[in-house]
Protein backbone atom coordinates (compact mmCIF):
# COMPACT_ATOMS: atom_id res chain seq x y z
CA UNK A 1 0.00 0.00 0.00
CA UNK A 2 1.13 3.72 -0.87
CA UNK A 3 -0.24 7.20 0.32
CA UNK A 4 -1.56 8.81 -2.98
CA UNK A 5 -0.52 12.66 -3.58
CA UNK A 6 -2.87 15.44 -3.09
CA UNK A 7 -3.14 15.70 -6.87
CA UNK A 8 -4.50 11.72 -7.33
CA UNK A 9 -6.65 11.66 -4.36
CA UNK A 10 -8.67 14.81 -5.64
CA UNK A 11 -8.73 12.72 -9.21
CA UNK A 12 -10.30 9.87 -6.79
CA UNK A 13 -12.69 12.36 -5.18
CA UNK A 14 -13.49 13.88 -8.61
CA UNK A 15 -14.60 10.09 -9.96
CA UNK A 16 -16.44 9.08 -7.35
CA UNK A 17 -19.16 11.49 -7.10
CA UNK A 18 -22.33 9.04 -7.31
CA UNK A 19 -23.92 7.47 -4.27
CA UNK A 20 -22.27 4.35 -3.88
CA UNK A 21 -19.83 3.70 -1.13
CA UNK A 22 -18.71 0.67 -2.46
CA UNK A 23 -17.75 2.47 -5.40
CA UNK A 24 -15.97 4.85 -3.36
CA UNK A 25 -14.57 1.97 -1.75
CA UNK A 26 -13.19 0.36 -4.36
CA UNK A 27 -12.19 4.18 -5.84
CA UNK A 28 -9.55 4.95 -2.95
CA UNK A 29 -8.21 1.14 -2.58
CA UNK A 30 -7.68 1.59 -5.97
CA UNK A 31 -5.79 4.47 -5.87
CA UNK A 32 -3.25 3.19 -2.71
CA UNK A 33 -3.02 -0.71 -3.43
CA UNK A 34 -0.69 -0.93 -6.23
CA UNK A 35 -0.06 -4.38 -5.67
CA UNK A 36 -3.65 -5.42 -6.20
CA UNK A 37 -5.77 -5.15 -9.65
CA UNK A 38 -9.28 -3.38 -9.75
CA UNK A 39 -11.05 -7.18 -10.14
CA UNK A 40 -9.11 -8.08 -7.15
CA UNK A 41 -9.81 -5.89 -5.52
CA UNK A 42 -13.65 -6.30 -5.89
CA UNK A 43 -13.32 -9.38 -5.14
CA UNK A 44 -12.08 -9.49 -1.79
CA UNK A 45 -14.17 -10.09 0.78
CA UNK A 46 -15.87 -7.28 2.58
CA UNK A 47 -13.72 -7.82 6.13
CA UNK A 48 -10.30 -7.82 3.98
CA UNK A 49 -11.42 -4.85 1.96
CA UNK A 50 -12.71 -2.57 5.45
CA UNK A 51 -9.07 -4.00 6.65
CA UNK A 52 -7.36 -2.22 3.85
CA UNK A 53 -9.36 0.76 4.10
CA UNK A 54 -8.38 1.51 8.01
CA UNK A 55 -4.72 1.48 7.01
CA UNK A 56 -5.22 3.56 4.09
CA UNK A 57 -7.50 6.16 6.65
CA UNK A 58 -4.49 6.17 8.72
CA UNK A 59 -2.17 6.78 6.20
CA UNK A 60 -4.27 9.87 4.80
CA UNK A 61 -5.53 11.21 8.26
CA UNK A 62 -3.72 9.70 10.78
CA UNK A 63 -4.68 7.03 12.99
CA UNK A 64 -7.20 8.56 15.52
CA UNK A 65 -11.17 9.19 14.15
CA UNK A 66 -13.05 11.07 16.09
CA UNK A 67 -17.61 10.21 15.92
CA UNK A 68 -19.82 12.19 17.08
CA UNK A 69 -23.38 10.34 17.38
CA UNK A 70 -26.91 11.12 19.22
CA UNK A 71 -28.27 9.15 21.78
CA UNK A 72 -31.23 7.40 20.38
CA UNK A 73 -32.95 7.33 23.80
CA UNK A 74 -31.89 11.45 24.51
CA UNK A 75 -31.01 13.08 21.31
CA UNK A 76 -27.61 13.99 23.41
CA UNK A 77 -24.53 14.50 21.48
CA UNK A 78 -22.02 11.64 22.37
CA UNK A 79 -17.83 12.25 21.17
CA UNK A 80 -16.18 9.21 20.63
CA UNK A 81 -12.36 9.09 20.11
CA UNK A 82 -10.83 5.67 18.72
CA UNK A 83 -7.85 4.17 17.02
CA UNK A 84 -7.64 2.61 13.53
CA UNK A 85 -5.62 -0.34 14.85
CA UNK A 86 -8.29 -0.46 17.90
CA UNK A 87 -10.55 -1.77 15.15
CA UNK A 88 -8.04 -3.77 12.95
CA UNK A 89 -9.23 -7.64 14.22
CA UNK A 90 -6.35 -9.62 15.09
CA UNK A 91 -7.87 -12.55 13.86
CA UNK A 92 -9.53 -11.58 10.89
CA UNK A 93 -11.11 -14.78 9.81
CA UNK A 94 -9.57 -17.58 7.60
CA UNK A 95 -8.58 -17.26 4.03
CA UNK A 96 -11.11 -19.91 3.02
CA UNK A 97 -12.83 -19.13 -0.17
CA UNK A 98 -15.79 -21.76 0.63
CA UNK A 99 -17.66 -21.71 4.04
CA UNK A 100 -20.11 -24.35 4.69
CA UNK A 101 -23.17 -24.04 7.94
CA UNK A 102 -25.45 -26.58 8.94
CA UNK A 103 -28.51 -25.70 9.94
CA UNK A 104 -29.42 -27.66 13.21
CA UNK A 105 -33.16 -27.07 13.12
CA UNK A 106 -33.47 -27.60 9.04
CA UNK A 107 -31.03 -30.43 8.96
CA UNK A 108 -29.71 -28.18 5.62
CA UNK A 109 -26.07 -28.24 4.52
CA UNK A 110 -25.47 -25.14 2.91
CA UNK A 111 -22.45 -23.91 1.29
CA UNK A 112 -21.95 -20.18 0.64
CA UNK A 113 -18.80 -17.25 -0.26
CA UNK A 114 -18.20 -13.86 1.69
CA UNK A 115 -20.10 -10.92 0.25
CA UNK A 116 -17.30 -8.91 -1.78
CA UNK A 117 -17.73 -5.26 -2.94
CA UNK A 118 -19.08 -6.77 -6.64
CA UNK A 119 -21.89 -8.03 -4.75
CA UNK A 120 -22.16 -4.51 -2.53
CA UNK A 121 -22.45 -2.97 -6.08
CA UNK A 122 -25.30 -5.40 -7.45
CA UNK A 123 -27.13 -5.09 -4.05
CA UNK A 124 -27.12 -1.12 -4.33
CA UNK A 125 -29.23 -1.03 -7.15
CA UNK A 126 -32.22 -3.22 -5.05
CA UNK A 127 -35.52 -1.09 -3.90
CA UNK A 128 -35.30 -2.00 -0.16
CA UNK A 129 -33.87 -4.41 2.20
CA UNK A 130 -35.76 -7.53 2.06
CA UNK A 131 -34.88 -7.38 -1.77
CA UNK A 132 -30.84 -6.69 -1.08
CA UNK A 133 -30.69 -9.66 1.67
CA UNK A 134 -32.56 -11.84 -1.04
CA UNK A 135 -30.09 -11.37 -4.21
CA UNK A 136 -27.10 -11.19 -1.68
CA UNK A 137 -27.98 -14.58 -0.66
CA UNK A 138 -28.64 -15.53 -4.18
CA UNK A 139 -25.31 -14.64 -4.99
CA UNK A 140 -23.15 -15.79 -2.03
CA UNK A 141 -24.63 -19.42 -1.51
CA UNK A 142 -23.12 -21.66 -3.75
CA UNK A 143 -24.91 -25.11 -2.71
CA UNK A 144 -27.75 -26.30 -0.51
CA UNK A 145 -28.36 -29.69 0.17
CA UNK A 146 -31.90 -28.79 0.38
CA UNK A 147 -33.76 -30.75 -2.28
CA UNK A 148 -36.78 -28.06 -2.73
CA UNK A 149 -35.00 -25.19 -2.68
CA UNK A 150 -31.67 -26.83 -4.86
CA UNK A 151 -29.45 -23.84 -5.69
CA UNK A 152 -31.84 -21.20 -5.47
CA UNK A 153 -31.25 -19.44 -2.14
CA UNK A 154 -34.43 -18.08 -2.55
CA UNK A 155 -36.23 -20.95 -2.04
CA UNK A 156 -34.54 -22.13 1.60
CA UNK A 157 -36.62 -21.10 4.92
CA UNK A 158 -36.45 -17.39 5.80
CA UNK A 159 -35.61 -18.36 8.87
CA UNK A 160 -32.52 -20.22 7.70
CA UNK A 161 -31.67 -17.67 5.78
CA UNK A 162 -31.28 -15.73 8.69
CA UNK A 163 -29.16 -18.58 9.76
CA UNK A 164 -26.61 -18.44 6.94
CA UNK A 165 -26.56 -14.35 7.19
CA UNK A 166 -25.38 -15.02 10.97
CA UNK A 167 -22.76 -17.80 9.22
CA UNK A 168 -21.73 -15.24 6.70
CA UNK A 169 -20.93 -12.56 9.57
CA UNK A 170 -19.45 -14.62 11.98
CA UNK A 171 -17.15 -16.17 8.98
CA UNK A 172 -15.78 -12.03 8.34
CA UNK A 173 -16.13 -10.35 11.41
CA UNK A 174 -13.88 -7.54 9.67
CA UNK A 175 -17.17 -6.90 7.80
CA UNK A 176 -19.49 -6.45 10.69
CA UNK A 177 -17.49 -3.76 12.78
CA UNK A 178 -20.00 -2.03 15.78
CA UNK A 179 -18.85 0.70 18.03
CA UNK A 180 -20.24 0.76 21.55
CA UNK A 181 -21.06 3.96 22.39
CA UNK A 182 -22.73 4.81 26.17
CA UNK A 183 -24.49 8.19 26.35
CA UNK A 184 -22.84 10.55 29.31
CA UNK A 185 -26.66 12.36 30.12
CA UNK A 186 -28.79 9.13 30.36
CA UNK A 187 -26.45 5.99 30.42
CA UNK A 188 -27.93 4.07 27.32
CA UNK A 189 -26.05 2.08 25.48
CA UNK A 190 -25.85 1.17 21.61
CA UNK A 191 -23.29 0.12 19.31
CA UNK A 192 -24.36 1.87 15.66
CA UNK A 193 -22.08 0.10 13.03
CA UNK A 194 -19.43 1.78 11.55
CA UNK A 195 -18.59 1.54 7.80
CA UNK A 196 -14.98 2.36 7.14
CA UNK A 197 -16.13 3.20 3.32
CA UNK A 198 -18.59 5.72 3.90
CA UNK A 199 -16.75 7.32 6.88
CA UNK A 200 -13.07 7.52 4.67
CA UNK A 201 -15.35 8.81 1.86
CA UNK A 202 -16.90 11.83 3.58
CA UNK A 203 -13.39 12.53 5.17
CA UNK A 204 -12.30 12.33 1.88
CA UNK A 205 -15.03 14.65 0.83
CA UNK A 206 -14.19 17.61 3.23
CA UNK A 207 -10.72 17.49 2.74
CA UNK A 208 -11.17 17.93 -1.29
CA UNK A 209 -13.41 20.91 -0.15
CA UNK A 210 -10.83 22.36 2.14
CA UNK A 211 -7.87 21.50 -0.25
CA UNK A 212 -9.65 23.08 -3.50
CA UNK A 213 -10.42 26.54 -1.18
CA UNK A 214 -6.57 26.44 -0.38
CA UNK A 215 -5.70 26.16 -4.16
CA UNK A 216 -8.21 28.67 -5.51
CA UNK A 217 -6.79 31.35 -2.41
CA UNK A 218 -3.21 30.39 -3.73
CA UNK A 219 -3.61 30.47 -7.11
CA UNK A 220 -5.29 34.19 -6.84
CA UNK A 221 -2.53 35.23 -4.86
CA UNK A 222 0.19 34.19 -6.38
CA UNK A 223 -0.72 32.97 -9.71
CA UNK A 224 0.36 29.23 -8.92
CA UNK A 225 -0.88 26.58 -11.40
CA UNK A 226 -3.22 23.74 -9.24
CA UNK A 227 -0.28 21.32 -10.31
CA UNK A 228 2.03 23.54 -8.78
CA UNK A 229 0.00 24.18 -5.06
CA UNK A 230 -0.75 20.79 -5.18
CA UNK A 231 3.18 19.44 -5.00
CA UNK A 232 3.67 22.21 -1.77
CA UNK A 233 4.29 20.16 1.31
CA UNK A 234 1.25 20.23 3.58
CA UNK A 235 3.79 22.64 5.33
CA UNK A 236 4.48 24.93 2.82
CA UNK A 237 1.20 25.07 1.70
CA UNK A 238 0.01 26.26 4.96
CA UNK A 239 2.91 28.55 5.86
CA UNK A 240 1.97 30.57 2.16
CA UNK A 241 -1.75 30.50 3.40
CA UNK A 242 -0.96 32.40 6.28
CA UNK A 243 1.04 35.10 4.33
CA UNK A 244 -1.86 35.53 1.79
CA UNK A 245 -4.40 35.00 4.43
CA UNK A 246 -6.57 38.44 4.40
ZN1 LIG B 1 -28.87 9.62 26.21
Amino acid sequence: MRTPAPAQLLQVWERGSGPSAAACGLLLLGSSCDEHSGETLAALPLGRRDALLLQLRARLFGAEIGTVASCPQCAATVEATFRCDDLLLTSPGTDAAVFEHVSPTHGVHVRFRLPDSNDLLAVEQCGDVDEARQLLLERCVLATSDAAAGRDARGLAVSLQGEIAQAMAQADPQADLQLAFRCPDCGHDWQPQFDIARFLWQELHAWALRMLRDVDMLARAYHWSEDEILALSPRRRQAYLELCAP
